[in-house]
């Protein structure tokens, strides 16, 4: 890791790192895109309370691997801001995972370059199971969108599970005209680069998410990206910027508090913590459905013994209560357990680089 990071100075705590304007992809207005073409596969609370600690220190509750793993510490990096959606799942699954392994988690954010700069920097991570790298949908896409990326996603990483898995729902600022999500297609048509789309930077799932919506209505519009939604989501509450997409556990809280409005749920059925937002398909854009699904990764020489520690640990963190009530508040679910596992995870990476590459290939994206 570089050592440019800001420690917070409590005992285990949020550790923020901030990397180089010119490691970011942070111009303000990115890509603009024109796109013939969409398809699809198949997540505002108030930016989530900025945890200081990801676990607390907990009472050694055995998981030991062979080897005495783990016996200090263990970062977990998440590639976006504090207080978005990558941050709030990883915070939920580290407290219990750390109870199980009976050593502390230390949850890092390493912003930048729509999630590629953590990956990069877990990659070349030294092997030890101490840098884990939690990472969702854009560890498929980077590979097509960014031609010099530092790593190999199926080549470079092992992966210790899938986590959970997330809907995605397009909201506005309140002021903004549209209220519907028909009328939001008639505005960005009428009013094209005019409008302001906030994502995450090339490669985050907000990315994608917009990518398509540009493509389902053929038009482009200006895309402001920041180092995670958390940030992009007070900048849309505060009128900065018009609308994003982005995970509903990021938006559920502000959608419910009537911070947004939420124009469309991108699952193929409403979601029970959003039961009054209509899906893309009922409101007119049936092409939008994206799925967010998170996974854990470590570099790939790490002992198997220490994968087998962390996938157990993920395993039980996923069949603990009070994780699955709080995902459910945040209008999600965790994975089935056939599904937390290294095989079932990167069957899904590999199928999803699959199916993204001609998707991103045909709009013509690329990360500069
Ligand atoms: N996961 C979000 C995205 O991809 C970013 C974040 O977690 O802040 O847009």
């Amino acid at each position: 890791m570089r050592q440019d990071q800001s420690f917070d100075a409590t005992p285990s705590a949020t550790v923020a790192i901030r990397r180089g304007a010119g490691l970011r992809l942070s111009t303000l207005v990115a890509t603009a895109l024109l796109l013939s073409a969409c398809a699809g596969s198949g997540g505002a609370s108030a930016p989530a309370e900025s945890a200081g600690a990801a676990t607390e220190a907990p009472a050694a509750s055995g998981g030991a691997a062979a080897g005495g793993y783990p016996d200090r510490p263990i970062d977990f990096i998440v590639p976006f801001s504090a207080g978005g959606p990558t941050d709030t799942v990883t915070r939920l699954v580290a407290d219990p995972m750390s109870k199980t392994l009976g050593q502390q988690i230390v949850v890092k954010n390493v912003e930048g370059a729509g999630g590629t700069l953590a990956a990069g920097e877990v990659a070349a991570a030294t092997p030890d199971g101490y840098t884990v790298l939690m990472h969702h949908i854009g560890m498929s896409t980077a590979p097509t969108l960014y031609k010099d990326l530092p790593y190999k996603p199926l080549e470079d990483f092992k992966t210790i599970g899938l986590v959970t898995e997330v809907p995605m729902t397009i909201i506005g600022n309140n002021d903004f005209e549209p209220t519907t999500l028909q009328e939001l297609v008639d505005y960005v048509k009428a009013n094209k680069e005019d409008v302001t789309y906030a994502n995450a930077g090339i490669g985050a799932a907000s990315h994608l998410c917009g990518l398509l919506f540009q493509s389902a209505v053929d038009t482009k519009v200006t895309e402001v990206p920041y180092d995670g939604t958390g940030p992009a989501l007070t900048d849309l509450v505060g009128g900065q910027v018009n609308f994003m997409c982005d995970q509903t556990t990021n938006t559920t809280g502000q959608i419910t508090g009537g911070k947004v409005k939420a124009y469309a749920i991108t699952s193929p059925e409403r979601n029970p913590a959003l039961p009054d937002v209509p899906t893309t398909t009922e409101a007119g854009l049936p092409d939008l459905k994206v799925n967010v699904w998170h996974g854990l990764y470590v570099p790939k020489d790490t002992p198997d013994e220490v994968v087998q520690a962390l996938t157990d640990a993920l395993k039980a963190a996923l069949k603990e209560q009070s994780v699955i009530d709080k995902f459910a508040e945040l209008g999600t679910t965790p994975v089935s357990e056939d599904q937390a596992n290294p095989e079932a995870h990167t069957e899904r990476l590999q199928s999803e680089i699959e199916l993204w590459k001609p998707i991103i290939e045909e709009a013509g994206v690329t990360a500069p």
